[in-house]
């Protein structure tokens, strides 16, 4: 009898929930380790993760069009600037959860969004063209002196991670100032920017400039000899330099999710938001992927370590990188940075 009410209570449960034990991501972060990291959520949890990738802004505007209808339960995103742009279009809804609220420094989270792990936005140089002590005082807002004249490489305008950093020193420096120093950027680029993250520094190793921006995983990834012998030698070359150690710190960034407002598996979807920041996670994440964990109680993968420790920005607010992203984007192409 009570296997009988028992498998009538299933089969109701399963019909009348039928997404109980699924969650739906939209991300824009390409690592396969994360679709490793989701089968072991699954495998803890039993709840099925179904992922939809994609760019960053593909999937804000899918979500905006779908609406109700939208099947994702969760957007994962890197740059705190596009976790901004989702909030400010109401694409999240607020939850409260004490893991994240405990896992997580309160500088890199909102009631919105959750920053999973780090990364830092920095200089390379190589020894071979350059002495270490025209550059052990950096800070971003150097790159503008002349010494630096047609010697710098950095990607385009349109690419987030600079409008992010550009919107952090006028958050820091105001407006005009800020203008005034992307105009002498841009005199100080020694070509016009093209490429990735990873073309910046290898025009470096090249001897073609100096100073190259990029962010710190970028350089990981190319020490690790995962992108080819070729780029592991030219990375050798070249040293990372951590910019503002003088003053506020490095310029830091996150990838992040939130939970969507239309989520129809809401208590899922904050189980793996949850699961992301769990020690295992966070060391699962920052060994394949070299970003810094979110989690002061994980140590980042060797090479990181490798790089140096230095002062992180914490005082800068996270989401004035979205808060300024328009201002930001305004000034580089007024400034004439392609
Ligand atoms: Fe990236």
């Amino acid at each position: 009898m009570y296997r009988i009410i028992l498998v009538i209570l299933v089969f109701f449960f399963n019909i009348s929930t039928p997404y109980s034990k699924e969650v739906n991501i939209f991300s824009d972060r390409h690592y396969d380790s994360d679709h490793e990291l989701y089968k072991k959520f699954t495998k803890q949890t039993g709840i099925k993760v179904n992922i939809f990738s994609g760019k960053g802004k593909q999937l804000e505007k899918r979500i905006l069009e779908e609406g109700v209808d939208c099947k994702a339960d969760l957007l994962i995103i890197a740059d705190a600037g596009r976790l901004y742009s989702a909030e400010k279009k109401n694409l999240f809804q607020k939850i409260n959860s004490e893991v994240l609220n405990e896992k997580i420094p309160s500088h890199l989270r909102t009631e919105f969004w959750y920053g999973i792990a780090k990364r830092s936005r920095i200089i390379y140089y190589n020894p071979e063209f350059t002495n270490y002590k025209d550059v052990k005082k950096l800070s971003y807002e150097d790159l503008s002196n002349k010494r630096w004249r047609k010697k710098i490489l950095i990607r385009q305008s349109n690419n987030i991670y600079n409008q992010s950093l550009v919107a952090s020193l006028i958050e820091n420096n105001g407006e005009e100032k800020t203008f005034q120093w992307v105009k002498s950027l841009v005199k100080n680029m020694a070509k016009s920017p093209s490429g990735n993250d990873r073309t910046q520094i290898l025009g470096v190793a090249a001897g073609e400039a100096e100073l190259a921006v990029a962010n710190s995983y970028y350089y990981a990834l190319m020490l690790s000899g995962k992108k080819g012998n070729d780029q592991k030698r030219a990375a050798e070359k070249v040293r990372p330099l951590f910019p503002n150690q003088e003053n506020r710190g490095t310029h830091m960034n996150i990838s992040g999710g939130g939970i969507l407002k239309f989520a129809k598996n809401k208590t899922n979807a904050i189980k793996l938001l949850e699961f992301l920041v769990t020690k295992d996670a966070q060391k699962h994440i920052v060994g394949n992927t070299f970003e810094y964990p979110i989690r002061n109680d994980v140590e980042p993968h060797k090479i990181i370590e490798g790089m140096g420790n230095f002062k992180q920005d914490v005082e800068t607010e996270i989401s004035s990188y979205g808060k300024n992203q328009a201002k930001a984007k305004t000034l580089m192409l007024k400034a004439g940075w392609r």
